[in-house]
C-alpha cells in the first residue's frame, strides 16, 4: 500500500520576518511526501530540470520517498518566490516559474498505476486529471489547489473537482473559487462542485471538515516561534491523507482523526525554513502533539443547562 502524489517539486526562495532562504527544496509534492511518509510510503509523480540539486533529491530519497516517477528533463526546475507580511498571515508571490512543468506529460510507472490512494497536490489541474486517468482503480482521490490555478485555469479545475472525493483547500482559496464571502458558505458551495467532503485549512486557526452531515473543527497546534509558514498547507494534506489512507474506512470518526494529524504535521513545518522543520518530526513528537490536540478538543457541556435561567 502506498499513496501516489502529483504536485510540484521545486526550488523556493522565501522571505519571512525571521530571515531569507534562497532556492531551497520546496513544492507541494515535497512537503506532502515528507509529511505523509510517517503513515504510508509515498510515490511522487513530478518533473525537475537537470539543475535540480543532488542534495535536494537525496533529502527526499533518504526519507524513503519513491522517486521512480520523478522525471528529469532538459530545462530548469520549477521555481517559486514569496515574501511574508510581519504577522506571517499573508504572503505575496514574487514569481512563479513553471519551467519544466509547462511541457510535462506524466507517464506513470507500472507500479504507481495500481495504487489505490492518490493525492492531486497543488499543480496544473490538467496534470492532476492526466495522472488520475492513468490510475487503474483509485479508491481514495483527494486534491488541493491554489489561487494561481483558480485565476488561470478555473474551468479545468472545476473538471478535476468533479472526479475528487475529498478536497483540501485553504479558506481564501475556497472563497475565491466559489465567490462566497463567508468561509462556511464557501465550504458548502464546494460540496456542490463534486467532492463529498471538504477540508478548509485556516492557517494558525487550524482546519475544519465539512460534509453533507458532518462538521468538525480542529485547532492548530500552538507554535510560539513561527519561522516560515511555506508548505504548511501541503504538510497538513500529507498528515491528513496519510492518516486517512492508513485507516480501513472513510467515516466521520476517521475523518476527524485525520484532521488532527494534518494539524500536527503542519505545526512542524512552520518551525523551520523550507522543509527543515518537517524533516525533524519523528514518531514520538507526532504522537505527543496529536494527543495534545485531542486534549484541547475534548469538551463536555455536562450539566451546563443549569447555568441558564
Ligand atoms: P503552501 O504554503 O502550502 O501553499 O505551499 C507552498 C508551496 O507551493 C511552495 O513550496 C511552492 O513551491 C509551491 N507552489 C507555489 N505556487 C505554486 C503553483 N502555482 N503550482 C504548484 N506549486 C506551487
Amino acid at each position: 500500500m502506498s499513496i501516489a502524489v502529483v504536485g510540484s517539486i521545486g526550488l523556493d526562495t522565501i522571505q519571512t520576518p525571521a530571515g531569507r532562504v534562497h532556492e531551497v527544496l520546496g513544492g507541494s509534492a515535497a512537503y506532502f511526501s515528507l509529511a505523509a511518509r510517517h503513515f504510508m510510503p509515498v510515490s511522487v509523480v513530478a518533473v525537475v530540470g537537470k539543475d535540480f540539486p543532488r542534495e535536494a533529491r537525496a533529502l527526499l530519497a533518504q526519507s524513503d520517498v519513491d522517486l521512480t516517477g520523478l522525471e528529469v528533463q532538459d530545462g530548469k526546475t520549477f521555481r517559486w518566490e514569496g515574501v511574508y507580511s510581519d504577522d506571517m498571515n499573508t504572503r505575496e508571490t514574487i514569481r512563479t516559474e513553471l519551467n519544466v512543468f509547462e511541457r510535462f506529460k506524466p507517464d506513470l510507472p507500472d507500479r504507481t498505476r495500481s495504487l489505490k490512494n492518490v493525492f492531486l497536490a497543488n499543480i496544473d489541474p490538467v496534470l492532476q486529471r492526466e495522472v488520475l486517468s492513468q490510475l487503474d482503480q483509485p479508491r481514495l482521490v483527494l486534491a488541493d489547489t491554489m489561487n494561481y490555478w483558480i485565476k488561470t485555469k478555473k474551468d479545468e479545475l472545476l473538471k478535476t473537482l468533479k472526479q475528487v472525493r475529498i478536497v483540501i483547500i485553504n479558506e481564501e482559496e475556497a472563497r475565491e473559487l466559489t465567490g462566497e464571502a463567508l468561509t462556511h458558505k464557501a465550504a458548502r458551495a464546494i460540496l456542490s462542485l463534486g467532492p463529498e467532503t471538504v477540508v478548509i485549512k485556516q492557517g494558525e486557526h487550524g482546519a475544519f471538515l465539512q460534509g453533507p452531515e458532518l462538521f468538525f473543527t480542529c485547532p492548530a497546534f500552538p507554535i510560539d516561534n513561527v519561522i516560515d509558514p511555506t508548505g504548511a498547507g501541503d504538510s497538513f494534506a500529507g498528515g491528513f491523507v496519510g492518516a486517512l489512507a492508513r485507516m480501513a474506512r472513510v467515516n466521520d470518526h476517521n475523518l476527524r482523526r485525520a484532521v488532527v494529524y494534518g494539524c500536527v504535521l503542519a505545526s512542524f513545518t512552520v518551525e523551520g525554513f523550507g522543509v527543515s522543520g518537517l524533516a525533524r518530526a519523528d514518531r514520538e513528537s507526532i504522537l505527543a502533539r496529536a494527543e495534545a490536540i485531542s486534549d484541547m478538543t475534548k469538551f463536555s457541556l455536562s450539566d451546563t443547562a443549569r447555568i441558564l435561567r
